[in-house]
C-alpha cells in the first residue's frame, strides 16, 4: 500500500509514537484538535469501519483504551472523545482505518456535537425493526 499511514506502519515516513504492540500502532495527530490527540491504527490495512478486520478492529479498540489512561495520567484532562470517520461524508480524509483519541479540558471549545432532534418512536420502531431485519449477524 502507498498511502501515509502505511509508509508508517513500515517505518518509511516518520510519526511521534505513543505506544505499538504486535496489531496496532498509536502516533500523535500532526494537526491536533487539541494537546495529545493521538491516532490508533491497526498495522495491517483497512480503508474504514467497513472493511477493517474485526480482530484488527479490537485490538485497535484495546489500544484506545490503553492511550486514552495514558492520556489521563499524563496530561490531566477532564474527559476524552473517542471518535472515529468512515467515509466522506463523515469527514474522513484519509482512507485507513484510524481512531481519534482526543484528550478534552472543561471550556475548551474544540468542538460541539450535533443538534439533538425530537423522539419519534412510530419512526424508531419501523427503523429498529428494517435494522434488525437486514442484521446477518
Ligand atoms: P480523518 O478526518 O478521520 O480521516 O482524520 C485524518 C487525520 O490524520 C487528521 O486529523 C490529520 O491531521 C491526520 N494526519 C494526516 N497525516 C498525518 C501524519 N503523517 N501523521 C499524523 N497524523 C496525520
Amino acid at each position: 500500500m502507498n498511502d501515509i499511514f502505511s509508509k508508517i506502519v513500515r517505518g518509511e515516513l516518520p510519526c511521534h509514537k505513543v505506544a505499538e504492540n504486535d496489531q496496532t500502532l498509536a502516533f500523535l495527530d500532526i494537526n491536533p484538535a487539541a494537546q495529545g490527540h493521538t491516532l490508533v491504527i491497526p498495522k495491517r490495512f483497512g480503508t474504514d469501519i467497513f472493511d477493517t478486520n474485526p480482530e484488527d478492529l479490537v485490538a485497535v479498540a484495546r489500544m484506545v483504551q490503553t492511550v486514552a489512561q495514558l492520556l489521563l495520567q499524563t496530561l490531566k484532562p477532564d474527559g476524552i472523545n473517542v471518535l472515529q470517520n468512515s467515509r466522506p461524508a463523515s469527514g474522513q480524509v484519509v482512507f485507513y482505518y484510524h481512531v481519534h483519541v482526543i484528550p478534552r479540558w472543561e471550556g475548551d471549545g474544540v468542538f460541539s456535537f450535533w443538534r439533538p432532534n425530537p423522539t419519534d418512536h412510530a419512526a424508531f420502531a419501523a427503523l429498529a425493526e428494517r435494522l434488525r431485519a437486514n442484521n446477518q449477524a
